[in-house]
């Protein structure tokens, strides 16, 4: 949709853009088609989140054979209903932090290979990634279009300054590349940010191994409490030093290294060492 269909379907249901609801709506139609396409070879089920005025689900329908759509704002849910009559696509009125994903689903879906394509509300970015993770392991891969610095902390690498905990959790699950950058001019209204678009794909379980998911979430999140300090500082005050020590040694690990040098298998079997001897 471009900037004028959008304003005439703003003002034909006397809405607005809400910014409570993160609502930036794409009509840059080479941005659209680039992320609808993405996995269209891949997959056959997609699951949007956010579809607002439609844009992106535009393309969605045409694209794959369902498509389900979770909208919190009933304004958007009532334009939806009249603008887009497709019968593979169904939108369900809901808070996506709030539904029970898997279960929708299983009540939609025939194949459980199911795709997640979205522009998403920045503001509640990492929860809704955080959830789909644990919450909806039907859902294989995903492109969403997010914040530039929240997709630089996804995509961060080791010893930059984008690598912290967020980018081992996502890393540790995931194989995250990035699609394509996307200006503010491209959105209306224009956010304040730039935006980028990147691809996630889980990763089989066979391919890494935690022996204890509690601990590595935790070890993860202590490791990277302040960046200047050593590993070994930040985890001293929880876990007895000695044994810290012993284990950095056991992985070859120099005993002053930052989390910000070590790589995400090495964040793993550190907190795997770590489990053996608790
Ligand atoms: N997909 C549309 C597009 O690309 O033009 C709109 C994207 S807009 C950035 C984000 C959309 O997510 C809005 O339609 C907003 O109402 C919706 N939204 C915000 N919070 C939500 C939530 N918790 N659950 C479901 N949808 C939500």
């Amino acid at each position: 949709m471009n900037l004028n269909e959008i304003k005439e379907l703003l003002n034909k249901y006397n809405a607005g853009a809400l910014k409570k609801y993160g609502q930036n709506f794409l009509i840059n139609d080479h941005v659209l088609e680039t992320i609808a396409n993405t996995l269209k070879d891949q997959f056959k089920n997609v699951i949007e989140i956010g579809p607002g005025l439609g844009s992106l689900t535009r393309y969605l329908v045409t694209t794959y054979d369902k498509v389900l759509a979770f909208e919190i704002d009933p304004k958007m849910v009532e334009i939806l209903d009249d603008t887009i009559k497709e019968e593979n696509f169904r939108v369900v009125e809901k808070d996506i932090l709030k539904v029970s994903i898997e279960q929708e689903i299983n009540n939609y879906f025939d194949n459980k290979e199911i795709c997640l394509i979205a522009n998403l509300p920045y503001y509640i970015t990492t929860p809704i990634m955080l959830k789909v993770l644990e919450e909806a392991p039907s859902i294989k891969s995903m492109v969403i279009m997010i914040q530039k610095e929240v997709a630089e902390r996804f995509l961060g690498k080791p010893n930059t300054k984008d690598y912290n905990s967020l980018s081992v959790l996502i890393q540790t699950y995931m194989d995250v590349s990035k699609v394509i950058e996307v200006s503010k001019n491209s959105f209306y209204p224009a956010p304040e940010v730039t935006s980028t678009v990147i691809k996630l794909t889980r990763k089989e379980k066979t391919n890494y191994q935690i022996d204890n998911e509690e601990l590595f979430l935790k070890v993860n999140r202590l490791m990277f409490k302040q960046r200047r300090k050593t590993i070994v500082n930040n985890l001293k005050d929880i876990y007895n030093k000695e044994s810290i020590l012993d284990i950095l040694n056991k992985l070859n690990i120099s005993e002053t290294a930052r989390s910000e040098s070590l790589s995400v298998e090495q964040i793993i079997n550190f907190s795997n060492e770590l489990n053996k001897i608790l």
